[in-house]
């Protein structure tokens, strides 16, 4: 039978024909992307070795985050710290470009234990957002001390803010209460360490427009949330940052969806599709699965 079923030899060579132009889209997103000027913020919580890792859904096993730290410094980005992305932000310095921010929340030990080794190795800086309560109540035994947190203070490769005094719903606590958590958590933290606390993160992302003046006139001059939907139509500031949260089942090429703008652009998609179809039901059951997660 000379040169074989003729459908099935169009179907082959289709595919093929698939797969290099797949294989080309994608090796040309990851030589432009991420566009200059786009600087993703990763969010990470526990770091720990993959036999410890639990069923925890904050928690990301020690291999896959060597692997992610080895992907920045190895694929071209520049890991920069709080300082330099305010910076960049207020026109003060210019992007070069491949620009990305490694952040942590709540202070748990792993971030000393064995983050930071890791970040240490590649060069990377990072910062970590504080519970002022998590720091000083050895209820919260898994998190740093506060003569840890001391410890790290001065290293060169790590920044310090602020996560409030005991991690409240701030927009639920009532403007006085909200007003302690954001401004003594600052002084504490600002005593304890000899150094100026700059930088604030919301508990669970959650703010509004109160919240947002409050962190304001404390001093900071940054403040994180999570996701897109956290926004609720607050136009995005130097106050309302968004945040990737890095998964524990992210392999690679999903971190690179992270790290090259797609994840954000896809996210943003997804909503402004949402809005068109007025379908705020399923936002506000995830909004609320994923406040329950973020804790
Ligand atoms: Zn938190």
């Amino acid at each position: 039978m000379k040169g074989g079923d003729p459908v099935k030899k169009r179907i082959t060579k289709g595919l093929l024909w698939l797969g290099v132009l797949s294989f080309l889209i994608l090796a040309t997103g990851f030589v432009l992307l991420p566009s200059k000027g786009y600087i993703p913020v990763l969010m990470y919580h526990v770091i720990l070795p993959e036999k410890d890792l639990g069923r925890g859904s904050l928690n990301v096993g020690i291999r896959h985050f060597q692997r992610q730290m080895w992907f920045l410094k190895t694929f071209g980005f520049h890991p920069i710290s709080l300082d330099e992305l305010y910076a960049i932000k207020t026109g003060q310095a210019e992007p070069k470009g491949r620009e990305v921010v490694v952040t942590f929340d709540d202070g748990h030990r792993s971030y000393l234990k064995e983050a930071l080794p890791v970040m240490e190795r590649y060069g990377i800086p990072s910062a970590n957002f504080l519970i002022w309560d998590h720091l000083n109540n050895r209820f919260w035994k898994d998190y740093m001390t506060l003569e840890e947190a001391k410890s790290i203070a001065e290293h060169p490769l790590v920044t310090f803010g602020s996560h409030t005094l005991t991690h409240p719903d701030l927009p639920d606590t009532g403007r006085a209460q909200a007003e302690v958590e954001i401004v003594e958590s600052r002084k504490r933290l600002e005593e304890s360490f000899d150094q100026t606390i700059d930088y604030f993160c919301y508990p669970s992302g959650l703010f509004n427009e109160d919240i947002i003046q409050l962190v304001e006139a404390a001093g900071y001059k940054m403040a994180f949330t999570t996701k897109a939907k956290r926004l609720r139509g607050h136009p995005e500031s130097l106050y309302s940052l968004l945040r990737l949260k890095v998964k524990r089942t992210n392999n690679l090429f999903i971190f690179w969806l992270h790290v090259s703008g797609i994840s954000d652009a896809m996210e943003r998609a997804g909503l402004f599709f949402r809005q068109l179809t007025g379908n705020k039901q399923n936002d506000t059951l995830s909004a609320y699965q994923s406040h329950l997660e973020m804790t």
